[in-house]
C-alpha cells in the first residue's frame, strides 16, 4: 500500500529560513490549483489501479492558508479520489494562526482528517519575529485548545533550534512550553541554511549570527533527554512520540516504500519510478489544462540506489534497518552488498547490530550524514 502526499504551495508570509516550494498566496490562482490538483490525482491514480492508499498527508507551503470553502472542496475531492481504510492516518499541516477560529477545524473533522502537524518553531516572540513567522506564542495555546475542542487528539508540533537570537535557555523554555500542551508527538529540527532564503543571503553578507555547532549539539542532546523524560520515545532522528502515535505516513518514507506525490514540485516514488512535478505554479497547471500529468522529470531507480536508500532511510529510525526485510527485498544480505561497512561502523561506535537490526547509536545520530555516506556503493570496497 502506498502513501499519498499532496502539496499546497501557498503561504501567507515567507519565513526567512524556508526553501520549500512555495509562493506568497496573494494573487495566486488558488481555486484553479485545487481543481487541477484533483485532476492530477484522478489521472495518476487511474494509472495505478492496484496501488491502494494507506495514508494521506497534505503539506506545504501552508495548507491551512486555504479558506474553509477552498479546503472543503479540496477535501471532498480527496475523499472521493483517495479513499482511505477506516481510521487510516490523514494529516494536514497547519500554522497556528490559521486555527484561531474553529472554521477550518470543523472542515477538517467533517472530511475525516485525524492528525494535525503544526509549525510552532519557537515560543519566544522575538525569535519568531526574527525568523519571519507571524504567529506568536499565545496563538499556539489557542490553536491547540481549539483543535482539542474540535476533537483532535493526534497532533504534532514542530520546533526548531539553532535559530538566530535563540539561546539554549530559550530553547529549553520552548521545550517546556511545548510539553505543557501535552501532545502525543513532537518533531524538532536544527536550522539548516538553505540557498535561496533570506537567511542564506544574510549569511553571505556576514549579517547572520547563529548559535555555535556546540550549542546545536547540546540542544539536540537536551531535546532527546527532555522528551524521553516525558514519556515520548524517539523513533526517528528528529521525531518523538507517545506509544502508538508515531507518524504512519512518514514511516513509509523511512521504510523506503511507495508514495504518490501530487501538486506543484511534489516528488513521487512508485514501482522504482521516481518522478518530480513542475514546481512553478503556472508550469504545473499548464499540462493539466491539456489533461497531461505535470511531471517534469522521471528516473528509474536502480537496485543499487534502492539498496543505498534502504540503508540511509532505515537508519534514520531508531528501530534501524531490518536485515530480514533487506534480504527479502533485494535477494542479498547487507554484507553481500556493503561488505564490512556495518562491522566497521559498529567498531567506531556509530552503529549497533543485534544480528537482526542495524541502528545508529546515540553518537551515530549526531553524525548521521557521515554514517550514511559510508553506504554509497561507489565508495564501498
Ligand atoms: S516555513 Fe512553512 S509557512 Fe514559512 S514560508 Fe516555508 S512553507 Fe511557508
Amino acid at each position: 500500500m502506498a502513501a499519498a502526499y499532496l502539496h499546497i504551495p501557498f503561504c501567507e508570509h515567507i519565513c526567512y529560513y524556508c526553501n520549500f516550494n512555495k509562493v506568497f498566496i496573494q494573487g495566486q490562482p488558488v481555486g484553479e490549483y485545487i481543481t487541477r490538483l484533483l485532476e492530477e490525482i484522478r489521472l495518476v491514480t487511474a494509472q495505478y489501479p492496484d496501488e491502494p492508499i494507506e495514508t494521506v498527508y497534505i503539506g506545504g507551503g501552508t495548507p491551512s492558508a486555504l479558506t474553509p470553502a477552498q479546503m472543503d472542496r479540496l477535501l471532498t475531492g480527496v475523499n472521493e479520489l483517495l479513499p482511505l481504510p477506516q481510521n487510516a492516518e490523514f494529516t494536514i499541516e497547519c500554522n497556528p494562526n490559521n486555527l484561531l477560529t474553529m472554521d477550518l477545524l470543523h472542515v477538517f473533522r467533517d472530511h475525516g482528517v485525524n492528525r494535525l502537524s503544526v509549525g510552532v518553531q519557537s515560543f519566544n516572540d522575538d525569535v519568531l519575529k526574527k525568523i519571519g513567522r507571524t504567529h506568536r506564542a499565545k496563538d499556539v495555546y489557542t490553536a491547540f485548545a481549539n483543535a482539542r475542542r474540535a476533537g483532535f487528539e493526534n497532533m504534532s508540533m514542530d520546533l526548531i533550534y539553532r535559530l538566530p537570537g535563540q539561546t539554549q535557555a530559550d530553547f529549553t523554555d520552548s521545550l517546556k512550553q511545548a510539553i505543557s500542551i501535552d501532545l502525543p508527538h513532537y518533531a524538532t529540527y536544527s536550522l539548516i541554511l538553505e540557498q535561496r532564503t533570506v537567511f542564506y543571503n544574510l549569511m553571505r553578507a556576514g549579517k547572520l549570527q547563529l548559535p555555535s555547532d556546540d550549542t546545536e549539539a547540546d540542544e539536540y542532546e537536551e531535546a532527546m533527554a527532555f522528551f524521553a523524560a516525558h514519556g515520548l520515545h524517539q523513533y526517528e532522528i528528529s521525531n518523538f512520540a507517545k506509544p502508538g502515535f508515531e507518524s504512519v505516513h512518514n514511516k513509509k518514507y523511512w521504510q523506503n516504500q511507495d508514495y504518490f506525490g501530487f501538486g506543484a514540485g511534489a516528488w513521487g516514488y512508485l514501482d522504482r519510478d521516481r518522478y518530480h512535478n513542475f514546481g512553478p505554479i503556472q508550469q504545473y497547471l499548464a499540462p493539466l489544462r491539456d489533461n497531461k500529468v505535470p511531471v517534469f522529470a522521471r528516473q528509474l531507480v536502480s537496485p543499487e540506489e534502492q539498496m543505498e536508500e534502504q540503508m540511509f532511510l532505515g537508519l534514520r529510525m531508531n528501530t534501524g534497518v531490518d536485515r530480514h526485510t533487506f534480504a527479502q527485498r533485494f535477494g542479498m544480505s547487507v554484507e553481500d552488498v556493503f561488505g564490512t561497512t556495518v562491522a566497521d561502523l559498529v567498531q567506531r561506535r556509530l552503529l549497533t547490530d543485534d544480528g537482526q537490526h542495524i541502528a545508529l547509536t546515540k553518537r551515530g545520530r549526531f553524525m548521521g550524514n557521515d554514517v550514511f555516506e559510508q553506504f554509497l556503493l561507489d565508495d564501498v570496497d
